[in-house]
Order: C-alpha cells, then sequence, then structure tokens
C-alpha cells in the first residue's frame, strides 16, 4: 500500500495495465486520456495478440500480468496464406496462432475491457485530458506511435461468411509487409499494412481488396473505411528524470517484423508499474523481457525486405510440410547469434520515422522540455 500518486498519461492498452497494475497495488492513480473514452484512436477493427513468440501461451500471459478477460478474445488457428501467385497455404499448428481482439469503443473490446478493470480498481480518469506537461511526482507517458514507421489501411464489414482469417504476401499490395482478413461473429476487418510506399496507401488497398475478393469468397455490407499506423525506436532512455517512464509505442516498443504491438504495450506497462511497486529498475527489466525480442524483430524486418516476391513463395514452401510452425516461428523471434551477427547491419539501414523524439536528445523541442515543469530541471537526455 502507498500514498504516492502516480500519474498515467493514455489509456491504450499499456498505460491502462500499467493503472490496473498500480491500483491493484494499492496506489491510488490517475490516467489522464485526450479523448472521451478508451478506444477512440481505432474503429472496431479486429486485431490479433501473437501467439508465437514466446514458450508462453498468450492466453497465460495475460494472468501472468494478472488482467481478466472481460474482452473478445478468441483463439484462431486454422487460416489461409496467399503468395504473390495466388496459391494457398494452410499451416499446421499445434495452438493458436493468435488471439482476435476487438479494439475501439464498443462494450467488448480490449479498450473497454481494461478500462472496466481499472475502473474497478479504482483507477481515477480525467477525459478530454491532452497533457502537454508532465505532472509532479511519478509519471507514466503511454501516449502511443508518434510517426508511421509502418501504415496500415483497410476497412470494417458486416459478412455472413464464418470466423475465418487470411493473409497475403505480395510487394504489389503491400510493400514489405502483408494484407490481412479477419472475420468474427459476422463482422471483418480487411487491411493492407504497408512498410514502405506509404503516400500510395489508397491504391494499395484497393488492389489487396481487389486481390482478396479474387481469393475470398466473402459478401461485404456496410463497410467503413479506417488508417493507422505504428512506430518502432531502439536505443532511447527509457526513462527521464527518475520519475518519467516511457511505456508501450511511445518508447518505441512495437514488432518491427509485423506490427504486433499489443503484447509489447501490456508487457511494458506491467513492467513499469512493478518496477514502481518492487522499487526495481526499469530500464534493466526491458533488457531483460523486451529489447532483445525488439532487436531481434530488427534483425528479422532486415532480412524480410530482402525477400520480395519470390522469398515470400520460398518461405511459405518451407513452412507447409512442418509438422507445427509454431516452434519456428518461435525460433524466428528470439534472439540467435545469426540474428546478432545481423543486427549491427539491421540497426545501420533502419531509419525510424520518429517525429516527437520525447526529451531524448539534447536541446530537446519536445512538448515535455518546452513546457514541462522538468524544462527548467536538469534533465537526462
Ligand atoms: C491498424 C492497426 C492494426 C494493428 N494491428 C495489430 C495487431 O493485429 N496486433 C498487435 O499486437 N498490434 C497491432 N497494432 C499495434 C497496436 O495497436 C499498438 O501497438 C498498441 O495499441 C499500442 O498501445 P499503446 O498503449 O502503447 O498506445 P495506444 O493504443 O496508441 O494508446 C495511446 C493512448 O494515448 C492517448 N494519448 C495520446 N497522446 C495523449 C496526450 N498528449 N494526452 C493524453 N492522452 C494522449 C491516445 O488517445 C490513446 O488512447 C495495430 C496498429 C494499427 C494502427
Amino acid at each position: 500500500m502507498s500514498n504516492e500518486h502516480i500519474h498515467v498519461i493514455g489509456a491504450g492498452p499499456a498505460g491502462l495495465v500499467a493503472a490496473i497494475t498500480l491500483a491493484k497495488a494499492g496506489y491510488p492513480v490517475t490516467v489522464y486520456e485526450m479523448n472521451r473514452d478508451v478506444g477512440h484512436r481505432f474503429n472496431g477493427d479486429y486485431q490479433g495478440i501473437e501467439n508465437w513468440s514466446t514458450e508462453e501461451d498468450a492466453h497465460e500471459f495475460l494472468e501472468t500480468v494478472d488482467l481478466e478477460t472481460n474482452f473478445r478474445l478468441e483463439p484462431y488457428a486454422d487460416g489461409d496464406f496467399f503468395n504473390p501467385s495466388g496459391e494457398k497455404y494452410n499451416f499446421n499448428m499445434s495452438r493458436p496462432l493468435f488471439y482476435l481482439v476487438e479494439r475501439g469503443t464498443s462494450e467488448w473490446s480490449l479498450d473497454q475491457g481494461l478500462k472496466r478493470q481499472a475502473l474497478q480498481t479504482g483507477v481515477q480518469f480525467e477525459w478530454g485530458r491532452r497533457m502537454t506537461h508532465a505532472p509532479s511526482g511519478k509519471v507514466i507517458i503511454s501516449t502511443g506511435p508518434k510517426a508511421a514507421d509502418a501504415v496500415a489501411r483497410g476497412m470494417v464489414f458486416k459478412t455472413t461468411h464464418e470466423n475465418y482469417y487470411a493473409a497475403f504476401l505480395d510487394d504489389e499490395i503491400a510493400p514489405q509487409g502483408y494484407a490481412y482478413l479477419l472475420v468474427n461473429e459476422g463482422r471483418a476487418t480487411f487491411a493492407t499494412c504497408l512498410f514502405e510506399k506509404f503516400k500510395d496507401s489508397f491504391e494499395y488497398f484497393d488492389a489487396a481488396l481487389e486481390r482478396m475478393q479474387k481469393y475470398v469468397d466473402i459478401d461485404i455490407l456496410d463497410s467503413q473505411g479506417f488508417g493507422g499506423y505504428v512506430n518502432f525506436f531502439l536505443d532511447r532512455p527509457l526513462m527521464k528524470d527518475h520519475r518519467i517512464y516511457y511505456v508501450g509505442e511511445s518508447a518505441g516498443f512495437q514488432d518491427l517484423l509485423f506490427g504486433f504491438g499489443m503484447r509489447y504495450a501490456m508487457h511494458s506497462g506491467y513492467l513499469a508499474a512493478q518496477s514502481i511497486i518492487e522499487d526495481l529498475s526499469y530500464p534493466d527489466l526491458c533488457k531483460e523481457h523486451i529489447i532483445p525480442k525488439m532487436e531481434t524483430s530488427l534483425a528479422n524486418r532486415w532480412l524480410f525486405t530482402r525477400l520480395e516476391d519470390l522469398g515470400y513463395t520460398i518461405m511459405l514452401d518451407r513452412l507447409i510440410d512442418k509438422d507445427d510452425i509454431i516452434p519456428i516461428l518461435r525460433s524466428q523471434y528470439n534472439p540467435s547469434w545469426y540474428k546478432k551477427v545481423i543486427l549491427p547491419v539491421a540497426k545501420r539501414a533502419f531509419k525510424t520515422r520518429l517525429e516527437d523524439k520525447q526529451c531524448m536528445h539534447e536541446d530537446c523541442s519536445c512538448v515535455w522540455c518546452k513546457h514541462g515543469e522538468h524544462a527548467y530541471a536538469e534533465v537526462e537526455c
């Protein structure tokens, strides 16, 4: 039990998990959210909590970080992958590849589920507060991405199609990325995720939609468009002034290979809270639990960009005869000597489009340094 008031800026998964964990440990917590509710960054689209990068199943991970599953959480194993020529691959796997969740403002979204848990544990919310400076005391910054390292362009719609997922690899519809279809209980999300050529995202979306409709017999009703972006960066301080903690995508935590950032977001929120509760070093916890996977994902991205269309087919061909693709994917996501050798090259090649560097360089001109209270304090940039 502590009287130390903790401020959390941003009510996405990272901030909410941090707030829930701290409130459960007895800390008074206030969450400031610039929108009038959680989930406004998203549009009811489906996303997947990936289930391949760790031995621990993602469902167990949610239990480990002490979350209830009071939101839509559906295991997905059996689905289709398409290569650039339209050949279909259906892989063997011993457990779900991912757990589907809904993002946005509806009752069963991940965002609303976490908000309910936060309210139950006594977290206070201040809605419609776009924070431009950090309050005094301990502050967790969980404001999400600042710039686009990958862009998604998509739509949500109603359909009579059964529950299903498909992924499409082809640089003509998703440059250096992939397009995906997720169907659950009469609603669907289809999007293309581009790691290059962002300004042509609408054209790529049209091409991806045409491709998807060629290979999947699906009716589309009441469609609504959406877009979004994800941000990745490494090697920046994760704390400032011994009191400001960066978590989730505002810390650059993202899977650079495919953009599966939700687990990083929730895990880093949990670790920041644990570091406050247990008086541990947050950067050290991240170095142990998150950074090695981030580095591997950077090496993976470098390798993936070398594949191009023929490489995608070779990669899919290699997986099709395997008894279980989960351990193979896991081995790709975990550090190895081979990825360590590639990492320095990948680091040099990768240029984040990070715009707001969040006080992470000298003479910082970001909102925190220009307007925050610590603007006049000695800062560890
Ligand atoms: C289209 C799309 C599809 C995706 N699909 C997947 C997927 O399938 N699987 C996966 O794992 N990940 C996916 N991601 C990534 C995932 O959504 C993010 O990694 C995750 O939401 C990051 O969580 P966060 O809490 O760090 O930030 P966010 O979810 O962005 O939350 C940040 C919150 O902070 C608030 N905020 C921002 N600035 C301020 C401020 N100054 N003051 C107050 N409040 C503020 C925002 O309104 C927002 O509510 C996808 C992303 C996109 C865009």
